[in-house]
C-alpha cells in the first residue's frame, strides 16, 4: 500500500472544500490505509484527505504514543457539533512546511462522524484529542492553522514560505544546468 505525497501550502487543493463520502465501499477502505500510512511515515498525529490531494470527508488521526502507533481513528464526515473552553496550545501542519505557531482551540468539543462501514457515530473529545480533532476538520473546509494567527503572523510565514519555495527552485535550475 503505497505512501502518498504529503500536498504542501500554498497549493491550492488545501483550500478546496471537501465533499461528503457517499459510498462506504473497499476504494474508502485502502484510501484510509494508504493515508494511515502516510501519516506514520511523515510522521504526524492527523492526515486530512485534502493534503493527499483528494477533496473529500476523510481524515486518519492517530495521537497515541510513538512507541504504539496503533490507535488509528478514520472519520468520515466528521462534524463539531459543539464546543466549550478553550485552550492555547502549538501546533504545526504536515502541509505548513517547517513552522509552528500556537493557536486556541476549543478545549472540549462533540463530534458527529461515520465510520468505515457508515455507521454514525457520537463522541466527546478533550485536550489534545480534541485539539487534533479541530484542526482536521479545518482541512475538510479548506482551512489551516496559520489562519487562525494575527495577519503579522501570516504575512510573516507567507514571506518565509515565499523564499523557501524560490530557494527549493533555484536549487532545481542549478540540477537542469
Ligand atoms: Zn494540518
Amino acid at each position: 500500500m503505497p505512501i502518498r505525497e504529503i500536498i504542501k501550502y500554498p497549493n491550492p487543493v488545501l483550500r478546496q472544500k471537501a465533499a461528503p463520502v457517499t459510498e462506504f465501499n473497499e476504494e474508502l477502505k485502502k484510501l484510509v490505509s494508504d493515508m494511515a500510512e502516510t501519516m506514520y511515515a511523515a510522521p504526524g498525529v492527523g492526515l486530512a484527505a485534502n493534503q493527499i490531494g483528494l477533496a473529500i470527508q476523510v481524515v486518519v488521526i492517530d495521537i497515541s504514543p510513538k512507541e504504539e502507533k496503533n490507535k488509528l481513528i478514520p472519520l468520515i464526515n466528521p462534524e463539531i457539533l459543539e464546543g466549550e473552553g478553550a485552550e492555547v496550545e502549538e501546533e504545526g501542519c504536515l502541509s505548513v512546511v517547517d513552522y509552528a505557531a500556537t493557536v486556541k482551540r476549543f478545549a472540549h468539543i462533540r463530534v458527529r462522524a461515520c465510520n468505515l462501514d457508515g455507521a454514525q457515530v457520537e463522541f466527546e473529545a478533550d485536550g489534545w484529542f480534541a485539539r487534533v480533532i479541530q484542526h482536521e476538520v479545518d482541512h475538510l473546509h479548506g482551512k489551516l492553522f496559520i489562519d487562525h494567527l494575527s495577519s503579522l503572523k501570516k504575512t510573516l510565514y507567507k514571506k518565509k514560505r515565499r523564499k523557501q519555495l524560490l530557494e527549493e527552485q533555484a536549487a532545481l535550475d542549478d540540477k537542469q544546468d
